[in-house]
């Protein structure tokens, strides 16, 4: 069967200029709207990669967010209608790190990044002890710029392990400083506490270091869509202390929204400034917190961050259609949760009722409550949550609530995921609230994807990149 390496058109609007007219701004009309042109494969070679990640995203989160948007939008995802289209090369991928089954997040990318599997935890250390080079490096000497983009922390295992080498995940105050010395041309994501004299262990003002370097600092979403003319090659965007909020706190609350971009909106700033790059790049895109809607049984933070992530898909075919030399690869590092949509009621007959009005019903994610517990009275907090999960706190459980904020780490959020109960609410239920082991989805187009088998091992991808970016 013949693979079509380029997906349909988006737009015929140049890319750039459509982003600089548009202040960057997403735009829905621009999704999925074009009819299927038939393309021949480009050839092997790539001039740039964009690598897109769902991070954690079970096959089961991946058909909610499909589902869900459908009754919302009568739109498909942008990741169906590639399937759909027929446009695409696919495969399943086997995500085992070495000394485990259910790989972390670190060994995941690390395996991409090296095409060696090592244990979970580490970033390009292998089990033996030795240092593995990260893909940035050989992308770098090709002359290429790199980017890393992410919901999370920028120096969150994913996006690190295309750039850093650690032995253990956790050194992210190491990670950041490496991205500065090993001069990675684009960050931007959450995690300024990492780059700030105030927060980091060494007190060191790493964000003014990078300003001395000669990066562009960006803090808000207004500085991030409205940079002007000035093209800086090199920018560092930190949007939020730590990880960013979920795509569905962002959505019900206009501060969150006002500070902080979508993963659509920090793409396009990407690709704009790596395009810059006549050589080409290679940019990670990551919807990190997907992985943390399935850590937290959340079922409204988790479609809605996939919901985000999809519009990054929009985003690579429509740069891809403007630049046919990029190959593109959408997946995911490992399963989160074991979110699935169950059949609910007699004959499963109430199972679309129960699962879009369920939906539809929440306002906020379980770790937003959390985090606005402290600072509103027993009274305004129990009118947030009747209001936006429609759960009651009666005497009972605000005794329990109590005891929860006396606790601290994630006592409140557990207690509202067990009060909300995803499954009779939405019908959607967890197998656990860890990182799973099933083979899971991935689609890529462009020069080179056709070099990718119908099931992979995550370390597959690696000599994928680099034969089609000629890496030596
Ligand atoms: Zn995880």
């Amino acid at each position: 069967m013949k693979n079509i390496h380029h997906p349909a058109p988006i737009s015929r609007r140049g890319f750039l200029s459509a982003s600089a007219t548009a202040g960057l701004l997403w735009s829905p009309a621009l999704a999925g709207c074009g009819s299927l042109e038939i393309r021949g494969d480009e050839g092997e070679e790539a001039r740039s990669v964009i690598f897109l990640v769902a991070d954690g995203m079970n096959t089961g989160t991946w058909t909610l967010a499909d589902y869900y948007l459908q009754h919302r939008s009568k739109q498909r995802t942008e990741w169906v209608q590639l399937y759909q289209q027929n446009a695409v090369t696919r495969a399943l991928m086997e995500t085992c790190s070495a000394n485990s089954r259910v790989t972390d997040s670190a060994a995941a990318a690390s395996a991409w990044s090296t095409g060696i599997r090592i244990d979970n935890g580490a970033i390009n250390f292998a089990p033996d002890g030795s240092e593995l080079e990260p893909i940035h490096r050989r992308v770098q000497q090709s002359g290429r710029s790199t980017g890393l983009v992410t919901t999370t922390r920028i120096t969150h295992a994913t996006p690190a392990a295309f750039a850093a080498n650690v032995k253990v995940r956790g050194e992210e105050d190491t990670i950041a400083r490496q991205y500065l010395e090993r001069e990675v041309d684009v960050l931007l994501g959450g995690g300024e506490k990492n780059f700030s004299a105030l927060t980091r262990a060494d007190g060191i003002d790493l964000k003014q270091q990078y300003q001395a370097a000669g990066y562009q600092l960006l803090q808000s979403r207004d500085q991030l869509l409205n940079m002007g003319e000035e093209r800086a090659k090199r920018l560092l965007g930190l949007f939020w202390p730590s990880h960013l909020p979920y795509s569905i706190d962002r959505n019900q609350q206009p501060e969150i929204a006002q500070q902080v971009p979508t993963l659509a909106e920090m793409m396009r700033r990407a690709l704009s400034t790596l395009e810059q790059n006549r050589h080409g790049f290679l940019l990670q895109v990551e919807g990190g917190r997907v992985d943390h809607g399935g850590h937290g049984n959340d079922v409204g933070a988790i479609v809605h961050d996939q919901l985000a992530f999809d519009e990054c898909i929009a985003v690579a075919r429509e740069y891809s259609q403007q630049h046919p030399e990029t190959l593109v690869i959408v997946t995911t590092d490992h399963g989160c949760g074991g979110c699935q949509l169950n059949g609910v009621g007699s004959g499963y007959r109430d199972t679309d009722q129960t699962f879009f009005a369920g939906i539809d019903a929440i306002g906020a994610s379980y770790e937003y409550l959390q985090s606005v517990v402290s600072s509103m009275d027993a009274d305004q907090f129990k009118a947030l949550v009747q209001q936006r999960l429609q759960v009651e706190i009666d005497d009972k459980r605000q005794q329990q609530l109590v005891v929860a904020r006396a606790k601290g780490g994630y006592a409140v959020a557990n207690l509202l995921r067990s009060w909300h109960d995803s499954y009779a609410r939405t019908g959607v239920n967890w197998t656990s609230g860890n990182h799973t082991g099933e083979f899971v989805e991935l689609c890529a187009w462009g020069p080179g994807s056709a070099a990718i088998g119908q099931w992979i091992r995550n370390t597959d991808l690696h000599p994928v990149i680099g034969r089609a970016l000629q890496l030596s």
